[in-house]
């Protein structure tokens, strides 16, 4: 198939590229991400291959129905930037990664709380500098703390199977609760039980309309008093205003993000030579108990492999007119 692979970093190329020798696709790669102003790109190919940030909404699915376009293959998991109605009324087919690797995200999370909890993204330029100083680096015990997992699906286990090895108590919410993992690790409960006796609050389910701002002034006001707040699943799921307010007030106490609302602006880029326009992302950086990351916790080399696996498999039974076990449908 022809395919026009967007939002492709070397990275992307080089593992795309590597796999494709035994499915031969034609690739053409677009470091651009696909938008209003890209998608003209997608002339003359069957395909387009697209990431996180990549839009997709009605009017660019119209678009790219009129070039002929049969078929979007999404390099990740989350389809939340796909507009489903559109493609499937204009017959174009959407298949996903749904897994590629849990591990990489799951142990992200985990580097995110021991990162923020004992300081070291502080202690690392403290000892370059010479200041061996111990002031502001105080932490606490993981081992006996309460840790609540929202969303106990592939990653949220993993994360927390890793969390009860710490010693952690875990509390666990999802629509639709896992009986092995809530025998064995954690105990399932109400959503406002869990925001209110949590140490620690791990974001691990899906963006979708139900969950948009599922924390925002109301939940943040439920939670203990220091909290720690982390979220490597989908920027949306938090109202940064509303965060940036628990955060001034230290209702939350630390707070974690590999994800953010407004990030397709900005991650995957490098923007250290320009004047950054999201002043509310400038005032979370200002704040000494904030780590961010720019939507990293999937990169692993084992993830990327997988991810041009599973990408060039999907479009391959797509073309061949076989059932393809990772279409999206509505
Ligand atoms: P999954 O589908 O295996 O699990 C999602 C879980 O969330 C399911 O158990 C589901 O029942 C639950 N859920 C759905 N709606 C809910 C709601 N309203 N309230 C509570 N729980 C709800 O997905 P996964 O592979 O574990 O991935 C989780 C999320 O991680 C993805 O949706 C994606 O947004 C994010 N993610 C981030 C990165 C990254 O690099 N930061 C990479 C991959 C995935």
């Amino acid at each position: 198939m022809k395919v026009a692979v967007f939002s492709a970093k070397p990275y992307d190329q080089e593992f795309l590229t590597a796999v494709n020798q035994k499915y031969g696709h034609e690739l053409k790669f677009f470091i651009p991400s696909l938008d209003s102003q890209t998608v003209a790109l997608a002339e003359g190919s069957e395909a387009v291959c697209v990431f996180v940030n990549d839009r997709l909404d009605r009017k660019i699915i119209e678009t790219l129905s009129q070039q002929g376009i049969k078929l979007i293959a999404l390099r990740c998991a989350g389809y939340n930037n796909v507009d489903l109605d559109a493609a499937q009324e204009l017959g174009i087919t959407v298949v996903r990664v749904p897994a590629y690797s849990p591990y990489a995200v799951a142990e992200h999370a985990i580097a995110l709380i021991l990162t923020l909890n004992r300081k070291i993204h502080r202690a690392y330029y403290r000892v370059r500098e010479g200041n061996f100083a111990l002031n502001g680096l105080l932490g606490f015990d993981l081992h006996g703390r309460t840790v609540g997992i929202i969303g106990t699906g592939k990653i949220g286990r993993i994360a927390g199977k890793i969390l009860h090895g710490f010693g952690c108590h875990l509390l666990a919410y999802d629509l639709y609760p896992n009986s092995e993992f809530g025998e064995q690790y954690g105990e399932y409960v109400r959503l406002e039980e869990l925001l209110a006796q949590s140490d620690i609050i791990s974001l691990h389910c899906p963006l979708t309309p139900e969950t948009y701002h599922l924390i925002d002034d109301r939940a943040i006001a439920l939670m203990k008093s220091g909290v720690m707040l982390v979220n490597t699943s989908r920027g949306g799921l938090v109202d940064t205003k509303a965060v940036i307010q628990g955060l001034k007030s230290r209702q939350i106490g630390h707070l974690a993000l590999d994800v953010y609302e407004q990030e397709s602006d900005m991650f995957f880029e490098d923007l250290s030579e320009e004047i950054i326009q999201d002043d509310v992302f400038e005032r979370l950086l200002t704040f000494p108990n904030v780590i961010i990351t720019g939507h990293q916790a999937f990169f692993t080399a084992d993830a990327l492999n997988n991810i041009a696996e599973t990408t060039l498999s999907n479009i391959t039974a797509i073309a061949l007119h076989q059932s393809c076990s990772n279409t999206v449908s509505k």
